[in-house]
């Protein structure tokens, strides 16, 4: 089902809204008068940069170019797997004790002082 963007001509109002195909045009009315489709551009997502796949194709026992999105996702078919981790995650900052750090830090020290450069 299409999402279609209207629009209010009184009070500017822009909303999205479903309709099926058949549908198209039965747009509600907002202050008093029909509402009017808005004509988005349309969506292209680029393609993929070329890279060189992580694993082994099984077909033909090298590491696959992949240059485009159909060609990863018939790599990932026949080679059983799925690429994850595009995603960037903010690393997390571990923090311990207060304290901590230093206590690590001297009790290094200490061993050094005690057992010298075998340590
Ligand atoms: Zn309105």
């Amino acid at each position: 089902m299409p999402t279609y963007t209207i629009a209010c001509d009184i009070c500017g109002l822009e909303k999205d809204i479903f309709r099926t195909v058949s549908e198209h045009g039965t747009w509600p009315k907002h202050c008093g008068t029909k509402m009017r489709q808005v004509l988005q551009p349309p969506q292209i997502m680029a393609d993929i940069q070329p890279f060189r796949a992580p694993v082994i194709d099984i077909t033909t026992g090298k590491r696959a170019d992949i240059r485009s999105r159909n060609q990863l996702k018939e790599f990932e078919r026949q080679n059983h797997c799925h690429q994850i981790g595009d995603d960037v995650r903010p690393r997390k900052t571990i923090t311990g004790p207060e304290g901590l750090k230093s206590d690590l830090h001297s009790a290094v020290q200490q061993a050094k002082a005690k057992h010298g450069r075998r340590f």
